[in-house]
């Protein structure tokens, strides 16, 4: 009977969502790229669990898709990397498009 209100989710149901992404994420990895189209299924699959219950996608994690198009990336294979001064610019070859990031820390 109870109408569903937009509360704010518990927090044992965002971790639960953060192991579950985590998952999905290394899911993908694993159909990639033999299956590209199941690898892309499990990011939009994370995505939404994350928007669902307002969690962060980690930043490593982030890197792994597209922000345009959201497929799954890899270098060598749809994903092309270069290092240009402070920044990392990834260059999708699914939609032609660029993502930059901050270069953060040297190894
Ligand atoms: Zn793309």
């Amino acid at each position: 009977m109870a109408t569903r209100k937009h509360f704010r989710k518990p927090s044992k149901d965002r971790k639960v969502a953060r192991e579950r992404i985590d998952i999905l994420f290394s899911q993908a990895d694993k159909a990639f790229p033999e299956r590209k189209d199941l690898a892309d299924r499990y990011v939009s699959l994370a995505r939404k669990i994350a928007m669902k219950l307002k969690v962060r996608i980690r930043p490593e994690l982030k890197r792994r898709f597209c922000r345009h198009c959201y497929k799954y990336l890899r270098p060598g294979v749809n994903l092309r990397v270069r290092t240009t001064g402070g920044h990392v610019t990834y260059y999708c070859l699914e939609c032609k498009k660029f993502m930059r990031f901050v270069y953060s820390k040297k190894k």
